[in-house]
């Protein structure tokens, strides 16, 4: 199938998209056809010990179909995607014609980075619909303890097989429902840093993504059911996701405050040698505090602006506060911080305005955004994710310094309702 019959609304040509997506039962049985399509044996499988199970029946047929033009890497199950791991992959895929990705989000992360690097193409057999990464033009990865993100090619083609998807552990398929329920908050976010520091914007990648995630959202019961229905359009909405970050040419249009809050937990977790939580189960309930943020910042009508402190008293502060991480934050914090002045004074001129076109995006509460979580039967407290108030009060208190990139944890601080109402905030969230 075509990318553009997923989509309600029109693919401009022209950006690096894969050219197929297959979202059925027995989408897996097509690997070896859609891999001849696309690939140049020798080619190279990547999967992990879990990943692999999953997709036996579709890997016998390709072997078969590709019989002593493969050979495979099977990571281990908690493999990340960091500097290591993927120069790993590209070392193994020396003199390859392809990556096949068998997997979900950090097989897919790990291919792509690697794929890129090498300078050859990639093909995504997602195992679990539990991100919206198939599809994008980025890589998240951990460099020297910075959660960031790198520029890569996506996969030629994605298959998504429906019998799969609905076998996959409900936590993956709950995670990437969490993952997508951020899109209305990150919006508002990507539209804020477009206006406060120029960032690029357009309303298309919005309109690419919005039809499909609201449906998903509609049809959240159907998660916990392993429904066939409810999975495709999960795996559609993931698709178009990641569809709609190419379009915009960066995260932006899904990736805001919430998805900081979830990387610093990750950067926490990684520097005590804590296993990583799921990205996805992490930005839902991230998500529904930065929307409880949203609502406070909103209800400002005439604001006491904050005005910045001076950088020296900022670096102390981040010493103080990420510990062992302050020197991988403060390069991003700084270049932030930089701006600052400017900032306020924009803000200072522009507030009523800005305010007024933040409602017109009609930010759904923490409530209306708990409902399917709830339905999904995803995490949607801080206690399901092992994570207590104080971590969570710190957390959003200093998520807004690990990346250069303006978000409503900033505009909090501008308005002064951080840090002081950090507790209320978490309290009006009901995480
Ligand atoms: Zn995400």
């Amino acid at each position: 199938m075509r990318l553009q019959d997923l989509c309600v609304a029109p693919i401009p040509p022209g950006f690096s998209l894969p050219e197929e997506v297959f979202i059925h039962p027995g989408a897996g049985d097509r690997l070896g056809e859609v891999a001849s399509r696309y690939l140049n044996p020798p080619l190279l499988v990547l999967s992990d010990e879990n990943t692999r199970k999953a997709a036996l029946g579709p890997m016998e047929k390709f072997s078969r179909a590709f019989s002593g033009q493969w050979r495979e890497m099977v990571l281990s199950g908690h493999a990340h995607t960091d500097d290591p791991t993927i120069a790993e992959v590209m070392t193994e895929g020396r003199g390859i014609g392809g990556i096949l990705a068998v997997g979900s989000g950090t097989i897919n992360d790990i291919a792509k980075a690697a794929a890129t690097r090498l300078g050859v193409p990639y093909l995504a057999l997602g195992t679990a619909a539990s991100m919206n990464g198939y599809a994008s033009g980025i890589v998240a990865v951990t460099s020297n303890g910075l959660k960031t993100t790198l520029a890569a090619t996506p996969p030629r083609a994605i298959l998504l097989d429906t019998e799969i998807l609905c076998a996959a552990p409900l936590e993956l398929t709950q995670a990437g429902l969490g993952d997508l329920l951020s899109k209305p908050v990150s919006l508002a976010d990507w539209w804020l840093s477009h206006q406060v520091e120029g960032a690029a914007y357009s309303e298309l990648p919005g309109r690419i993504v919005s039809e499909a995630i609201d449906s998903i959202l509609a049809e959240a019961a159907g998660i916990p059911a392993r429904s066939p229905s409810a999975l495709e359009t999960l795996a559609r909405a993931v698709v178009l996701s990641g569809v709609s970050m190419v379009v915009a040419g960066s995260s932006g249009p899904a990736s805001g405050g919430e998805h900081l809050i979830s990387h610093l937990w990750d950067m926490q977790a990684l520097a005590a040698g804590r296993p990583l939580r799921l990205h996805g189960a992490q930005v839902g309930v991230a998500t529904l505090i930065t929307s409880a943020l949203y609502q406070r910042v909103l209800s400002i009508r005439s604001p006491e602006f904050v005005p910045p402190r001076l950088w020296e008293a900022e670096a102390e502060r981040i010493g103080a506060e990420h510990g062992p991480l302050a020197a991988t934050v403060l390069p991003e914090a700084e270049q932030k911080h930089r701006l600052a002045a400017k900032r306020l004074e924009f803000l200072r001129r522009e507030w009523a305005g800005i305010r007024e076109r933040l409602v017109s995006f009609g930010i759904p509460s923490p409530d209306r955004l708990r409902k399917p979580l709830l339905e999904a039967g995803a995490p949607h407290t801080l206690a399901e994710l092992g994570v207590s108030r104080e971590e969570a009060r710190q957390t959003l208190l200093n998520a807004r310094d690990i990346r250069s990139r303006y978000t409503v944890l900033d505009l909090a601080y501008e308005l002064g309702v951080l840090p002081y109402s950090a507790e209320e905030v978490l309290g009006e969230s009901g995480v």
